[in-house]
């Protein structure tokens, strides 16, 4: 049985037999998930603690006792063994009874530690194969009711902002508008912000993942919002940028340079296009302005059950968009002891562009 509306069995069987047919193209029997977002992703049990094998035959979550209901409750498409004495004991006694010959783990997930346990308890007859990142890329392409998760998160985190940007004013801290924020990403069936608030003012602003601090806005400083609300597990990713009282001329330029880079990139944006395109159009965007050595991270990154996951938008990076995957968009510049700009959004890549999933206004940046 699957408790949250956006999951389905369906959905969870189908990840699986995409799992299946990725497994047999890499010549892969069969592959232990111990990644806790992964086990989430294939099965839809989101307890802490649990691993999953699955094989052209096999479907097996184990867990221990304090989720044997849960899982039982949310798992789809697998059988379900809880294990009092430690999960990887039960995965490798389970090895040992089904004669295992051959399995594949996901060797960014188990420490040295946890694969010696395995290896020396499922026994010498048992080939162990190193995975790179088999799921992550079947996370890369999502379906209808991940789509809907997140579109749902981004509504709520572009409202969450829209409603707090009343109380923008000179004076407050940093640190209250974050909580702000949350709360309303909370009360609007957020169950949490999918990563820090990042509320930073003035100077500040210049480092792009500042914490927020006790700072008090200021007369004549930009604010830097980066929020994000996860909802049914999956995340939204937004950030906007304000400036407190009158602009100047080169305030003003600044902010619609990054504006017009940021809607550069997302036309760019389309299935088949390749990710360092995307990346190059904000780039040369910024480039016009003469701004493109204040750009200093990549232009955007994958969103879904993780913040920030496959593909990397980034200066030469080969792979092309796929239509239904849900990336950022994220130019921004940042200038040492004066501060930073930066427009973000979630959008969704569509066969001929890009939907935004964070509608909310670039216009309205001016707090007077
Ligand atoms: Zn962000
Ligand atoms: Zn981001």
């Amino acid at each position: 049985m699957c408790a949250e509306p956006l999951r389905s069995a369906a959905s969870h069987r189908a990840r699986q037999e995409r799992l299946r047919a990725l497994l047999e193209s890499r010549r892969v029997s069969r592959l232990l998930v111990t990644r806790r977002v992964n086990v989430c992703y294939l099965t839809g049990f989101t307890g802490s603690a649990g691993a999953v094998l699955l094989g052209q035959r096999e479907a097996v979550l184990w867990v221990d006792p304090r989720y044997t209901l849960q899982a039982r409750e949310e798992a789809c498409g697998v059988e379900v063994f809880e294990e009092k004495k430690g999960i990887l004991n039960g995965v490798a006694r389970w090895f040992e009874k089904n004669r295992v010959r051959e399995c594949a783990y996901e060797a960014a997930d188990l420490t040295c530690a946890q694969f010696e346990q395995l290896r020396a308890k499922a026994g010498k007859g048992l080939r162990w194969r190193p995975a790179e990142e088999l799921v992550e890329e079947l996370r890369v392409v999502k379906d209808v009711g991940e789509i809907e998760a997140i579109r749902q998160a981004g509504r709520v985190t572009a409202e969450a902002w829209e409603e707090t940007l009343p109380l923008v004013r000179p004076g407050v801290a940093e640190r209250d508008l974050a909580a702000e924020i949350d709360y309303r990403m909370r009360r609007k069936g957020a169950q949490g912000s999918a990563f820090e608030t990042i509320v930073a003012s003035g100077p500040r602003a210049a480092c792009p993942h500042a914490s927020p601090s006790a700072k008090a806005l200021q007369e004549s400083e930009l604010v830097i919002f980066d929020l994000g609300a996860i909802l049914s597990d999956y995340a939204a990713d937004m950030t906007r940028t304000v400036f407190l009282g009158e602009p100047g001329t080169r305030v003003r330029k600044l902010y619609s340079a990054v504006v017009r880079a940021q809607g550069e990139a997302v036309r760019a944006v389309r299935d088949g296009v390749r990710a360092g395109r995307v990346d190059l159009a904000a780039r040369r965007a910024l480039a016009k302005c003469g701004l493109a050595r204040y750009f200093t991270h990549s232009t955007g990154h994958g969103v879904g059950l993780e913040i920030h996951e496959r593909p990397r938008l980034g200066r030469g990076v080969t792979t092309a968009l796929r239509a239904g995957s849900i990336v950022t968009v994220e130019p921004g510049i940042y200038l040492p002891d004066w501060g930073g700009i930066r427009i973000e959004d979630t959008v969704l890549v569509t066969p001929d562009g890009a939907e935004i999933l964070t509608p909310a206004s670039k216009e309205s940046w001016i707090v007077r």
